[in-house]
């Protein structure tokens, strides 16, 4: 499952080749990934020019000159390029949508994915206005983190995953990030200390900036410490990785580095 890292990937492929081109007409072969009848969503969004892309979390934005708004969820392997023309594949590309310059944006695989369209007035009262700060752009100090999960008696593993407290944060970074903390994955919220939650705050900045520099060209991929390896060795002490069920979700860790707290 993408998550921050990779959508960050995106918003960045987006800014550089997209922005400044103006929507000449949109194709919705699979009206599922839109949220209007696809005539009107073609009406929303042509002659408007993109001029701003964001993103907030796993949602990638496009704001158009005309007041629209894009919401981009890719989901699971959903995918978006830029091509010299809106010829396309049907069966494989859910939505185009063509430029006045003959270019055109594919989505593809886009499955559970989709890209509604809302005035951008609006957006506040989308899902984007659910989601808590950013975990790259807005990432809070320790006090603020504290502010977040520091009276939950939630587990970390399950308060990292909850978009609405912080955003972008999935299965395999959060195993990392606590990990990286020292954490264990069932450590309730309120039992942290504040050199827990700076601890925390590192993590998660050092961590997603890992992961993103693995996505630079010609760098090494990510190397997860404790996500996917079960009965692997821990590389600090040795000690096998422990997978658990945990909110309907798994989490590794490894019982040495990261072991249960004494709760109060
Ligand atoms: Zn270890």
């Amino acid at each position: 499952m993408p998550e921050l890292p990779e959508l960050e990937m995106v918003r960045r492929y987006l800014a550089d080749c997209c922005l400044g081109r103006t929507i000449a007409g949109a194709i919705v072969n699979q009206p599922a990934c839109v949220n209007v009848p696809p005539q009107a969503y073609e009406r929303c969004v042509v002659g408007g020019t993109l001029e701003h892309v964001w993103r907030r979390g796993k949602l990638v934005l496009l704001d158009l000159s005309n007041g629209v708004s894009l919401i981009i969820h890719l989901a699971l392997g959903g995918e978006v390029l830029l091509k010299p023309s809106p010829d396309h594949d049907p069966k494989q590309t859910q939505i185009v949508l063509s430029f006045t310059d003959g270019s055109a944006l594919h989505f593809h695989q886009l499955r559970l994915g989709n890209v509604h369209v809302f005035p951008t007035y609006h957006l506040a009262t989308t899902r984007v206005g659910r989601l808590g700060p950013d975990a790259l752009n807005e990432l809070p100090d320790a006090e603020g983190l504290k502010t977040i999960y520091g009276a939950s008696g939630k587990a970390m593993k399950e308060l990292l995953l909850d978009q609405s407290l912080l955003c972008g944060i999935g299965n395999l970074y959060s195993d990392e990030i606590l990990f990286r903390a020292g954490l264990h994955p069932k450590t309730r919220g309120k039992d942290l200390s504040p050199d827990d939650f700076a601890g925390l705050r590192d993590a998660i900045g050092q961590t997603l900036a890992d992961a993103l520099q693995a996505k630079q060209p010609g760098a090494p991929p990510f190397e997860p410490q404790v996500y996917g390896r079960t009965d692997e060795l821990c590389g600090v002490c040795g000690t096998p990785i422990v997978r658990l069920r945990l909110a309907n979700r798994s989490a590794h860790f490894c019982p040495q580095c990261q072991p249960p707290r004494r709760s109060a």
